[in-house]
């Protein structure tokens, strides 16, 4: 997903991944130079290591950034579909 990818390192440890969902653990992580806590599956290049199999917490989560894409292309399906 485009707004995952190009998600800040720091929304991610804020927002959706600084501890797994189900058992609250964490792993220390190198990044730019800091060292930071984050889920045990959040790599060093901000990707989640079991993307494919994450639990259904990680997959329901919305945040801002996603809402507001998603309300962005319901506008524009509308739009599409009033022009049509
Ligand atoms: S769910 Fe939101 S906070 Fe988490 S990586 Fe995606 S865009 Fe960033
Ligand atoms: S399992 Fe993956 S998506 Fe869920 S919090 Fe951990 S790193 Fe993020």
């Amino acid at each position: 997903m485009p707004s995952c990818d190009d998600c800040p390192f720091d929304e991610k440890l804020l927002l959706c991944c600084p501890r797994h969902p189900l058992s609250g653990a964490q792993k220390s992580l190198s990044v730019d130079g800091r060292i930071v806590r984050a889920c045990i599956y959040l790599n060093e290049d901000g990707r989640c290591a079991i993307y494919n199999e994450r639990p259904k917490g990680c997959r329901d989560f919305v945040c801002d950034r996603l809402l507001g894409e998603e309300k962005s292309l319901l506008l524009y399906r509308l739009n599409i579909k009033r022009q049509s």
